[in-house]
């Protein structure tokens, strides 16, 4: 069945053609289970992991049900860290790009002021963590009268990290008519008594856990004195010159020197742990999936949900002190059919946390030779040349669905009673555009975004630098962001 591609789960032509350009052809192991069922609105409790494909089971049939007119949210998505529900945000965007379907983050560290002002606006889907969930429910921003979906994801890890009494708060102030999806890698008893309480009669669909394989990741181990890792570090990266990589830390003070050894050494790097500001992060993270650094020192923070194609190399410059770190972390590599490498650093080869992940992931490390003076003298000009040279990102989902969209600024919002309608109203009337070349409309109080698709982003700038709206004139310009 999942050879046949998505064409049998007979969705519209606007998600459709998002897939296609997401490159999605063949649905995978969780897509092919969970995308028929969730059309015909079960609950459903799934267990699979991250890299499975998960999101998207659940944000096609989302995207593919909600009602575009509707202004107030219709599915809620919790997860359990902000760094999650931003990737998710994305993907579910990225899913309904074409049929302009709205989706909002909320999470801690952000303004709040900013997040009611998006809610504000026609939400179909809205993604955040528990805690931030529950100040907008409580503050009356966030309205749920019209949520006909609930999704938790990485349930196992929310309720882990203490969220099950602001989960189920919030469930609790939810119609009771709604469908509820819920994911998880595993189903410990606290997870399948939430389930239990709160939905009725949810179907159970297992995905059996790829487990880490040695198909499509290398996994070597190298052993390396604590005082020489720092130049073991580089004389590594010149051998291997990868194309991007990831160097994850236990610590932040480990992360912060690593990461100043590596901009002194003129590495393309930039640096993420828990200690930035979440704007900071976000920005760290973006820039990679970009590809305008080739390096990321990182701690634990990187590990979990961040989808980011293509990196080539893993190195843990300390061997994880959990084991299921090690399977996170070396997921970062490897990824949607790629082949990668992981090296893990380690003071002892006989280290019990070593000896833990090896019993865990089913198979033993293979030891690796430390390079060679000469080896590395050999390699030195290829990885100069890479490393003075800009990454390329391949497959950046994002910057392909966006491609050709333009956003429009326009100097006029609700305040001169401006609605989404008069800006189709009077796009849709410039020769060569239609309302299907109209993306997501934003209307603040003193001006508004509108994205114009499939190229036109010209035309309609130009056309509407003469033109009125609702006889109004306003100032347009192409949107900085
Ligand atoms: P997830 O398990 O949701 O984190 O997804 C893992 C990765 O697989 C992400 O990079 C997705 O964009 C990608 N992906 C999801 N579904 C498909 C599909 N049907 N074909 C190819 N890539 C996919």
């Amino acid at each position: 069945m999942s050879e046949k591609g998505f064409d049998h789960f007979n969705l519209s032509d606007e998600i459709t053609r998002a897939l296609s350009v997401l490159k999605y052809e063949t649905p995978t192991e969780v897509q092919t289970k969970v995308i028929p069922l969730a059309l015909e609105n079960l609950d459903l409790v799934v267990k699979s992991q991250t890299g499975s494909g998960k999101t998207a089971s659940f944000g096609i049939p989302i995207c593919e049900m909600v009602k575009w007119e509707e202004k107030l949210p219709q599915a809620l998505i919790l997860t359990p860290t902000r760094e999650l529900a931003a990737q998710v945000r994305e993907d579910i965007t990225n899913i309904g790009r074409f049929k302009r379907i709205k989706a909002t983050a909320v999470y801690g560290k952000e303004p709040f002021s900013k997040q009611k002002e998006e809610l504000k606006q026609k939400t179909h889907v809205v993604v955040g963590t528990p805690g931030r969930v529950m100040d907008h429910i409580e503050r009356g921003t966030l309205v749920l009268d019209q949520v006909k979906y609930l999704i938790i994801d990485e349930t196992d890890e929310m309720l882990n990290m203490g969220f099950i009494e602001d989960v189920e708060t919030i469930i609790n102030k939810l119609p009771l008519d709604r469908v509820t999806m819920v994911f998880s890698a595993t189903l410990p008893k606290d997870v399948e008594s939430l389930c239990h309480k709160y939905m009725k009669n949810p179907v159970n669909i297992e995905i059996a856990s790829q487990g880490v394989t040695t198909s499509t990741i290398e996994h070597h181990v190298m052993e390396v004195k604590e005082a020489d890792k720092l130049s073991m570090l580089k004389a590594v990266t010149v051998i291997e010159n990868p194309d991007s990589c990831i160097i994850f830390c236990n610590t932040k003070e480990h992360v912060d020197t690593v990461f100043a050894e590596l901009e002194e050494s003129n590495y393309s790097c930039e640096k993420i742990h828990g200690g930035l500001e979440q704007e900071d992060r976000f920005a760290v993270m973006d820039g990679f999936k970009m590809g305008n650094f080739r390096y990321l020192v990182a701690t634990d923070v990187a590990a979990r949900g961040i989808d980011v194609d293509n990196v080539t190399l893993v190195i843990n410059y300390d061997v994880p002190m959990e084991k299921e770190s090690y399977v996170h972390r070396t997921g970062r590599t490897g990824r949607a059919g790629n082949k990668g490498k992981a090296i893990t650093f380690t003071t002892s080869y006989g280290s019990k946390y070593l000896k833990a992940i090896e019993r865990y992931i089913g198979f033993e490390l293979l030891e690796m030779e430390a390079p060679t003076t000469q080896e590395v003298a050999k390699s030195q000009a290829a990885f100069e040349e890479k490393i003075s040279g800009r990454r390329v990102v391949r497959n950046n989902k994002t910057a392909r669905i966006n491609q050709g969209i333009t956003k429009l600024h326009f100097n006029g919002g609700k305040k001169k009673k401006i609605r989404p309608v008069d800006f189709v109203g009077t796009i849709a009337k410039i020769p060569g555009v239609t309302a299907d070349d109209i993306g997501i409309i934003t209307i603040h109080d003193s001006m508004s975004y509108v994205d114009i698709l499939n190229g036109k982003g010209a035309l309609v700038l130009q056309a509407m630098e003469n033109a009125t709206i609702k006889g109004k004139k306003l100032r347009v310009s192409k949107a900085i962001k």
